[in-house]
């Protein structure tokens, strides 16, 4: 555990990234030094959902990397593949009021964080969506 005035610091830090932290155009392996050569994978998440990625591959030891916007898009497919599982480790049930033409429900502050004045809701199937703030 950091003292506070490791914590203090921390906050103070000032982080600045890369033009290509996020999409790198080379990367260099951890386990060995080696430059990765690129390649392009499909990679299942489960029997239904797969995922194409633009990965690093070292040739001496055979390490994989990731950029992180190819992490996030890996993460995004392991959510959808939740979703389509019907395995939701954390949902929330909500009352839903008619206006006569509307259904309207709350959405908990908790989960919203900041101030928004729109969502964007994603149909799944004719009795699911995805709401997106
Ligand atoms: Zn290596």
């Amino acid at each position: 555990m950091k003292n506070k005035s490791d914590l203090e610091r921390l906050e103070d830090a000032k982080v600045t990234f890369g033009e290509h932290a996020f999409a790198p155009t080379e990367m260099y392996c951890d386990k060995c030094g080696s430059q990765m050569k690129r390649a392009d994978i499909e990679m299942p998440v489960s029997d239904y959902v797969k995922v194409k990625l633009k990965v690093f591959i070292c040739s001496k030891c055979r390490e994989e990397m990731l950029g992180l916007n190819e992490a996030k898009k890996l993460d995004r497919a392991l959510v959808i593949n939740r979703l389509l599982s019907q395995d939701y480790p954390v949902s929330f049930k909500r009352r839903l009021s008619f206006d006569g033409d509307n259904y309207i429900f709350r959405l908990p502050s908790e989960l919203t964080k900041g101030k928004h004045t729109e969502v964007k809701i994603i149909p799944l199937e004719s009795n699911e969506a995805l709401i997106r703030w």
